[in-house]
């Protein structure tokens, strides 16, 4: 879906609604794909203000991602606000003021698909869990103890670990 942005210039419109719903089915994440089993919601609006275009939406997706803890794999529902101004990326090198969101853009159109990926992109949590008190796996025996508890007694690291530089040293002191 391309949005041609001359155009909205030209017919001097200052705002375009946008309302729509996104069929993505996967998302590229650091060579994994993430499911995105249902459309993806978009609502929100293109505006103009004193020549500059801005963009605010919000973007609904749910997420096939696997639990952090348990592995399971859930559905995370993703809600996330984009207010960005939008800049031609050609103009770049004279816009000295690049500390608000800006989001490039290439010969007068905007692809909104693309943006809303990438938007989905970094607004997945680096961890996510399918429920505040999952319990994840066992570490010994890899038991989901959402399910079940297992027998394993995890002992606790008695011996203090010694840095092994430090463990060298004290070789080093002994032989003398
Ligand atoms: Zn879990
Ligand atoms: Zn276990």
């Amino acid at each position: 879906m391309k949005i041609d942005l001359a155009t909205i210039k030209k017919e001097k419109k200052n705002q375009v609604d946008l309302n729509f719903l996104l069929n993505l089915d996967t998302i590229d994440y650091y060579g994994d794909e993430i499911k995105v089993p249902s459309p993806v919601s978009v609502t929100g609006k293109l505006y103009v203000i004193d020549e500059r275009l801005y963009i605010t939406c919000n973007i609904k997706a749910d997420l096939q991602v696997g639990c952090s803890r348990c592995l399971k794999s859930f559905t995370y529902e993703l809600d996330e606000k984009v207010n960005a101004e939008l800049v031609r990326e050609e103009s770049v090198i004279e816009n000295d003021n690049l500390e608000d969101d800006l989001i490039f853009y290439q010969n007068d159109e905007i692809e909104l698909v693309e943006m809303i990926k990438e938007s989905i992109f970094i607004n997945v949590p680096l961890k996510t869990i399918c429920k505040d008190n999952c319990k994840g796996l066992c570490v010994q025996c890899g038991k989901d103890l959402n399910v079940e508890d297992c027998q394993c007694v995890i002992e606790e690291e008695e011996e203090e670990i010694l840095d092994p530089r430090l463990a060298k040293l004290k070789e080093l002191l002994q032989d003398d």
